[in-house]
């Protein structure tokens, strides 16, 4: 290892929302040398329990998210490595995590996770781990009054302004007469109003836009708003990719099972920085903010945030799909119920409201070059560290959906393995490249 890191951190106790308290004695106080011990109280059901000594081990993998979990499971099963996963949260799965409320209902924590990919390659290794629910994500936006499908579309047009564009062709003409000319496509403000002009820019993007972001839709990198481009048919959902479907027990349940590998130890509640001078390592993994394992030293990159409100309301269902967008009400940007993305059925139904938020846990990179220069700065210094290798959303900056930082780290478990076989890898090759 080339980081010198902080060394561990006395005892510490943290709380689970699943009641569970992770207890991590300091190794003197455990009398423990070089290894520490992890001792679990109460049930923490949807955790992958390990309790017993670690020694040493291969690869130290930092977080417990798709990119972690993904190259954790990869270079146990595949290249014989023991490998240990810590996470800080006091769960696996990352953002995706999802568990059961209090009404018994299966929610998303962080906000609605919606798989879809055109990656065959992804589909093939997830299938190892879940079986999977047909789910086609619909998402509708308050606008004026009405609840209209976005992307926005032909059946948007035809339900917003009473027309009756009958085809493909007379949608794009008509997008053409409202359409701005752009010269050069620059942000997420021009990538909308060079295709359907101002009029649904306004009442669509950008409101929600800068509630979501802080920033103008100009002030954005155009991919942002590339994410949800509109489109001449009535094709109203909202993605259009050729596998949509939800892990068939839920995202927490398919990922214990991708961690569940022998080789697999893994350690929530627990920062990787408790590990370092503990547990000796070869190989790091990291998939926590890259600006953070740098102690930031070029300045804090920007990541937004966000606040979630859960609720249970004692109705069977409260919306006609699982997402609503609010761009111009509320200070909520949208707001999703839970039992359209599972199927499950219950007698009440729970949703999540998401506040954008500048400050908190980071949720989004913020597309925007000023940003991404400073990222560069960042992934320089990465690819000097050696035996550390960066992957996922947080540690590369990119705003990677979860089948991309799956495709993602498939990659970088090949490279790794490279690395360790002699050959020469670059801990970022590949990093930036979208690999599904
Ligand atoms: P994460 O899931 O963030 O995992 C990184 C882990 O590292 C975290 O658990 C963190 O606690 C841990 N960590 C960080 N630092 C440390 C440290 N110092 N020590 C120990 N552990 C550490 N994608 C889709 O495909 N479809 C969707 O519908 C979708 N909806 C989304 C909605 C929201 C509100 C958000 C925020 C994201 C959404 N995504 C969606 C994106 C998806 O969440 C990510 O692509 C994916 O979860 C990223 O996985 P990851 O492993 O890179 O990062
Ligand atoms: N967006 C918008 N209006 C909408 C939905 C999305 O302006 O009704 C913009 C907004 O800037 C958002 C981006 O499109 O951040 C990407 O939307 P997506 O649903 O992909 O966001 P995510 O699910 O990643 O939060």
């Amino acid at each position: 290892m080339g980081e010198v890191l902080p060394s561990p951190v006395g005892p510490r106790a943290t709380t689970s929302p699943g009641g569970g308290a992770v207890v991590l004695p300091s190794p003197a106080a455990a009398g423990e040398g070089p290894s520490t011990r992890i001792t679990r109280v109460g049930a923490v059901p949807w955790s992958v329990p390990r309790v017993g000594q670690v020694r040493g081990v291969d690869v130290l993998v930092v977080g417990a998210g798709f990119a972690g979990a993904v190259i954790a499971e990869r270079l146990a099963s595949q290249a014989g490595k023991r490998v240990l996963v810590c996470d800080r949260r006091p769960h696996v799965a990352g953002n995706a995590h999802d568990h059961l409320d209090e009404a018994g209902i299966l929610v998303h924590q962080y906000g609605p996770h919606i798989f879809h990919t055109s990656a065959a390659r992804v589909v093939a290794y997830l299938s190892q781990f879940t079986e999977w629910r047909p789910y086609e994500h619909r998402v509708l936006a308050q606008v004026d009054g009405r609840l209209l499908p976005v992307p926005i579309s032909r059946a948007t047009v035809n339900q917003l302004y009473g027309l009756e564009l009958p085809d493909e062709a007379a949608c794009a003409a008509w997008f053409a007469s409202v359409a701005e000319p752009v010269a050069q496509v620059r942000n997420s403000e021009d990538i909308v109003v060079s295709k359907v002009g101002r009029a649904l820019y306004e009442k669509f993007v950008r409101n929600y836009t800068r509630k979501q972001w802080g920033l103008d839709p100009s002030e954005l990198d155009a991919s942002v708003l590339a994410r949800i481009a509109p489109r001449t048919n009535d094709d109203v959902r909202y993605f259009t990719d050729s596998f949509q479907a939800m892990p068939r027990d839920g995202y927490t349940a398919m990922f214990e099972r991708i961690l569940a590998h022998p080789n697999i130890t893994v350690r929530l509640g627990v920062d990787y920085r408790e590990l370092i001078g503990v547990v000796p390592f070869q190989t790091m993994v990291y998939t926590g903010p890259i600006d953070e394992f740098f102690g930031m030293q070029f300045g804090k990159l920007p990541y937004r945030s966000l606040e979630f409100r859960h609720e249970t309301l004692p109705v069977d269902r409260v919306q006609p799909v699982a997402v609503v967008n609010f761009p111009n009400d509320h200070d909520y940007t949208r707001r999703t119920e839970f039992k359209h993305l599972t199927g499950q059925a219950h007698a009440r139904t729970s949703v999540v409201y998401e506040f954008p938020r500048a400050t908190g846990d980071p949720y989004y990179p913020v597309p925007r070059p000023e940003n991404a220069a400073l990222y560069r700065k960042y992934r320089e210094l990465a690819q000097q560290t050696p035996d550390t290798f960066f992957a996922g959303r947080l540690a590369t900056y990119q705003y990677y959906d979860m089948h991309q930082v799956v495709g993602q780290a498939l990659t970088v478990f090949g490279e790794i393995a490279m690395a360790r076989a002699g050959r020469p890898a670059s801990p970022l090759a590949g990093r930036d490249r979208v690999l599904g």
